[in-house]
């Protein structure tokens, strides 16, 4: 995922694509984030989970899947 995605979801709370609220909680199982590609450290580290399509832009037809992306960066 783009940092300008990430930051967008950071910032406003809300999927990028769609505008569904992300779902924000303290990280409880095993989360790999979407932005930076480590894994979002159990009961220390805050996520947001949302429904993302990283081929939006390629013009196929959406297939969003949920995602995890760190709270913070
Ligand atoms: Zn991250």
């Amino acid at each position: 995922m783009r940092t300008e995605v990430a930051e967008f979801v950071r910032k406003t709370g809300k999927a990028p694509q769609c505008g569904f609220p992300a779902h924000r909680e303290l990280a409880a199982g095993r989360a790999p984030c979407r932005h930076c590609l480590r894994l979002i450290r159990v009961n220390e580290e805050e996520l947001f989970l949302l429904p993302y399509d990283p081929f939006q832009e390629l013009g196929v037809p959406p297939l969003p899947g949920p995602v995890f992306i760190h709270r913070d960066n």
